[in-house]
């Protein structure tokens, strides 16, 4: 199918089973949470991407959103989102940091009760706010805010996610953690990053590395 420029536009039928050949993909790479698969069924990642990328919605590569930021690649939101389960003794609620285009909160809004997630750009809140919206997800909060130091306020959450890199963790979101809860973040400059998952439990924190990724950087400061 194609829109009036030309673009190729997402049919329904076609769609799912696009969605489906990614999911298969996911499991190849060893992909192996029934929920995160689920997820991966359930939520159209064409819906976050823009019109000239409609094409390309359901290859496993990130794509540009916008502002110099991108969509991340489905693979590495799995392995996240499978890493976060694994490690997450309560699915009360769910932090994360860097919204975007809003396609891992809405795969974070089937695993966990509660999302809570922050987005300095503007106008991205705005659009990932209707996106779920149109998908009736009604279990998540988005905050245009600065996330780079935590959020305002005392909740504290059964997982923590960042989705931009920082050079180093900050204590103030290591502290907004439960007793048993974990941290996964890319760390480090632009070429050389590696994507780190913090355990709390039974009172020690435990850190393990997960290989090398490649995420846009955390940045201060909001744009309306
Ligand atoms: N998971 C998102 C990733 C988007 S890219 C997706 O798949 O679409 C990372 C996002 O982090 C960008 O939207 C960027 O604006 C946001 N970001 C960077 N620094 C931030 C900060 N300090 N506070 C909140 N969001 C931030």
């Amino acid at each position: 199918m194609h829109d009036a420029k030309g673009h190729r536009s997402c049919e329904k039928a076609s769609c799912t089973v696009r969605r489906y050949g990614l999911v298969r993909k996911l499991i190849n790479r060893g992909i192996q949470n029934a929920e995160v698969i689920q997820a991966f069924r359930v939520i159209p990642r064409h819906l976050f991407v823009a019109t000239p990328f409609q094409s390309q919605a359901y290859d496993d590569v990130p794509l540009p959103i916008g502002y110099d930021q991108t969509i991340s690649q489905p693979y590495i939101v799995a392995l996240i989102c499978e890493r976060l389960l694994s490690n997450s003794t309560a699915r009360v609620n769910v932090l994360e940091i860097g919204a975007g285009c809003g396609y891992q909160t809405a795969l974070l809004s089937q695993l966990y009760d509660r999302v809570v997630s922050v987005e300095r750009i503007g106008p991205f809140v705005n659009t990932a706010r209707e996106r779920l919206a149109s998908l009736k997800i009604e279990n998540v909060v988005l905050h245009h805010a600065d996330g780079s130091e935590g959020i305002q306020g005392d909740e504290t959450f059964c997982a923590v996610v960042l989705s931009a890199a920082p050079l180093a963790i900050d204590s103030r979101l290591l502290a907004m953690l439960r007793p048993e809860g974990c941290l996964i973040a890319p760390v480090g400059p632009p070429n050389n990053q590696t994507l780190k998952l913090i355990i709390c439990k039974n009172g020690e924190v435990r850190e393990e590395s997960q290989g090398s990724v490649r995420f846009v950087p955390i940045v201060r400061g909001t744009i309306n």
